[in-house]
């Protein structure tokens, strides 16, 4: 016998989260509950105000068809033009069957703002390389360069990978590569797409010697109908955010692809409920063991949602206690 669920869920953010210019109060989304032969498998699915195309209403559409036909006795089609659904589904399934490793990958890169005497204690507790993500292009780009360079000059092991979002024009990245002393760089084990666009990115790459990522021009890549992952060398590294790219088949090739072109793969979060995230810790202990996840946006949230990540303190709310919205079952 099948059976399906769908539950609503809607979880307050710590204040303060500001996402894209916009102020995130709260968190919502779908956990789609599978079960099959006594198995179980959820899948979270949540677009992103600001960062996905689809909206909560086209997603549960979408969502519903495809779990009636599977309840029907059909297939569960997992592909979709929606990435969120085809994430949230094909992840349900993985699980489901069985798929999905037991162990998870809790060890995340700090994200950090601000002081380097705040990251101390956080990377004590790290095991292995220090690794940390610092937030950029925010502000000026000559406070970014001091500020990057005052973190690598005080914590002599810390490695930091950086995300500018493309707010920077090249003249702007170079004004902050200006400030990152020569000999700290290589420590520096990327920034997120520094530029506007990926052709200034490569430039800015080629002439400060930085090593840069692909995430936007990732999730816009993928989209294309004649995608050839080698489109994206020029980069040292991808950020797979699988709620943005969409079916994780899709996100274990393009972790396959990049590993073979010896590029590093880093499964990160789209801020997912603890759900997800748990599940994401777990795909990167799988498929990315040597890459250290981008996974560190619980501390965003103000509760946790049924799966308790590790080590956390924050309230675990119940999935039994969130809004059930559709629910079937085969005869
Ligand atoms: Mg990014």
């Amino acid at each position: 016998m099948r059976k399906a669920n769908i539950y609503y869920y809607q979880l307050p953010m710590d204040s303060g989260v500001v996402l894209r210019q916009n102020k995130l109060t709260q968190r919502e989304g779908w956990i789609v509950e599978l079960m099959e032969n006594e198995q179980q498998g959820l899948g979270e699915i949540a677009p992103l105000v600001g960062f996905s195309k689809e909206t909560l209403d086209e997603a549960y559409a979408e969502t519903v068809s495809r779990l009636q036909t599977w309840i029907e006795g059909g297939e569960l089609e997992c592909h979709s033009e929606l990435p969120s659904v085809a994430f949230g589904l094909s992840m349900a399934q993985f699980e489901l069957q069985g798929l999905l490793g037991k162990e998870g990958m809790y060890q995340v890169a700090p994200l950090c703002s601000g002081d380097p005497d705040d990251l101390f204690p956080v990377l004590d507790k790290m095991e292995g390389e220090k690794i940390a993500k610092i937030k950029v292009g925010l502000y000026e780009p000559i406070r970014d360069g001091i500020l990057v360079n005052l973190f690598l000059e005080s914590i002599p092991d810390l490695q930091l990978r950086l995300d500018a979002n493309r707010a920077w024009s090249l003249d702007k990245a170079n004004q902050f590569a200006k400030y990152v002393s020569p000999a700290y760089r290589s420590r520096i084990r990327y920034i997120e797409e520094p530029c506007k666009t990926p052709h200034e990115s490569i430039t800015f790459a080629i002439e400060s010697g930085m090593a840069i990522a692909w995430d936007e021009t990732l999730q816009e890549a993928v989209r294309e109908p004649d995608f050839s992952f080698e489109l994206l060398t020029g980069a040292k590294s991808i950020v797979i955010k699988p709620s943005l790219i969409g079916h994780i088949d899709l996100c274990i090739d393009l972790v396959q692809k990049a590993q073979s072109l010896g590029l590093i793969a880093v499964i990160s979060s789209s801020i997912e409920s603890s759900v997800g995230l748990c599940q994401l810790a777990r795909f990167a202990k799988q498929y990315t063991p040597e890459s250290i996840p981008g996974l560190d946006t619980l501390q965003l949230f103000k509760s946790q949602l049924h799966t308790a990540w590790p080590g956390s303190t924050l309230p675990v709310a119940k999935l039994a206690d969130q809004a059930l919205i559709w629910r079937q079952q085969s005869d």
